[in-house]
């Protein structure tokens, strides 16, 4: 199986959110490929709506963990259950860096939304300073280490490796380096869960790019930002 995730985050307003979706619907999926689209939550009902008869899943971008009640401005993991939504993106670098998303909170979002029965998608990456500092495997150690310690994990779940100096830069990690760094999370995950987890990676990936992630070993897809809202460039992707 492989997988291709798509980030719109707040790339969209609703009416562009609903023309890529309307888009993206008359595009024959491949089908060795599990698709997501992680639209923002002003065009998620929406986008569900139209993409509810295709191959294509919808996932959320984040999910307050909270249980309902009066949490101005907030959207649970149930909710997105409940709405339709399948997936949530975990810790995305954006999360922890803008909006200062600490690894407790990321733990605690991560455990509620696999409560909901959401995947969640678990976002980890070191930054330029920790390449500087000889401490990449230090921080994914860390980051994966403060998510998934003490959690049943009986739910699935899947990782991306987002290294925060390749997002939305244009310098990708390059292939054989994600697929090491892959492979160095793959055997860190077994301390934690007898699951296969599903590897993707996320970064500058492009529809040019992207099958020279495919065809690496440790690595089971890509999450993909920018050019997921490009519809061209998206349909290419996920077309056979
Ligand atoms: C992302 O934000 O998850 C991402 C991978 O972005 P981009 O593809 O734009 O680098």
């Amino acid at each position: 199986m492989t997988y291709i995730f798509g980030n719109w985050k707040m790339y969209l307003n609703h009416k562009e959110a609903i023309a890529l979706a309307q888009a993206l619907k008359a595009v024959p999926v491949r089908n060795d490929a599990t698709v997501v689209v992680f639209p923002s939550m002003l065009s998620f009902a929406k986008v569900t709506e139209l993409l509810g008869d295709t191959d294509i899943s919808i996932g959320a971008q984040y999910t307050q963990p909270v249980s309902a009640g009066a949490y101005t401005g907030a959207v649970n993991a149930e909710m997105v259950k409940e709405a339709g939504g399948t997936y949530v993106l975990v810790g995305h670098s954006e999360r922890r860096h803008i909006f200062g998303d600490n690894e407790a909170a990321v733990h605690n979002q991560f455990v509620s939304a696999l409560e909901a029965g959401l995947v969640p998608v678990l976002c980890i990456g070191e930054t330029q300073e920790d390449i500087e500092a000889g401490k990449r495997e230090y921080r994914l150690k860390k980051q994966l280490m403060t998510a998934l310690k003490d959690v049943s994990l009986a739910g699935t779940f899947i990782v991306a490796y987002e290294p925060v100096w390749a997002i939305g830069s244009g310098n990708p990690c390059l292939p054989d380096d994600a697929d090491d760094v892959h492979g160095f999370i793959r055997s860190e995950l077994k301390q934690y869960t007898d699951q296969t987890v599903p590897l993707l990676y996320g970064g500058s990936v492009q529809a040019d790019s992207m099958l020279s992630y495919l065809e690496k070993d440790m690595i089971d897809g890509v999450l993909v930002g920018s050019a997921s809202v490009k519809d061209t460039e998206f349909s290419r992707m996920i077309t056979s």
